[in-house]
């Protein structure tokens, strides 16, 4: 069916239900390797919001889950401009409550030169929790910069710049449903 898509939008490259199942699948993957113990999801603000929200419900939803998952949210900022982030990454907005002793699984939009997944896993390393582990929603593998461990994978995604569900270009898409290519000529 053909879609109208907004102006800005070339093409839509990960249609909702792709996301739907990718989700899905991952919180199968994390249900039966935490099987029944206590969680921390722990989603990075702003471009995790959605997949941290839908993987939480679709874990709730996964017969053998942990049920004692608790959400939190950080956020980070990286230097560079808006398509590329620099290896210089800034926390914006800490944890509500400590991850010492807790099992936290970092809940990623997206990664690309690993940069900023890189210094988070470290920070949060550094504060003795009781495992650390990551998911991410889309994955940019041919463009690491630094190798980083990524647990759960939804969506090996296209050479693109993207935007949608979550991701936005200078705060702009992010409530898409889907995940898209923005026209280039937008790009500055
Ligand atoms: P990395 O530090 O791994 O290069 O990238 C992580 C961050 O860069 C993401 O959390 C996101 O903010 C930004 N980023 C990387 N690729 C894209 C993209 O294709 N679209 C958008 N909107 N952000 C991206
Ligand atoms: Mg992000």
């Amino acid at each position: 069916m053909q879609q109208t898509l907004p102006p800005g939008i070339e093409r839509v490259l990960i249609s909702a239900d792709e996301i739907d199942a990718a989700v899905r699948r991952m919180a199968a993957e994390i249900a039966r390797d935490y099987a029944g113990s206590p969680l921390v999801l722990l989603g990075v603000l702003k471009g995790a919001c959605f997949v941290t929200v839908d993987l939480a419900r679709a874990l709730a939803e996964t017969p053998g889950a942990p049920t004692d998952v608790a959400l939190d949210f950080i956020a980070v900022s990286s230097y560079g401009n808006a398509q590329r982030s620099s290896g210089e990454v800034r926390l914006v907005q800490d944890t509500s409550h400590a991850i010492e002793g807790k099992h936290v699984l970092i809940v990623e939009d997206i990664v690309d030169n690993g940069h900023t997944l890189h210094y988070l896993q470290a920070m949060l390393k550094a504060r003795q929790p009781a495992s650390v582990r990551t998911a991410v929603l889309l994955d940019k593998p041919y463009r690491r910069v630094i190798d980083v461990t990524v647990d759960y994978v939804g969506v090996t995604c296209p050479d693109e710049f993207v935007v949608g569900y979550g991701l936005d270009y200078q705060e702009r898409f992010r409530t898409l449903p889907y995940v898209a290519k923005l026209r280039p000529e937008l790009l500055s």
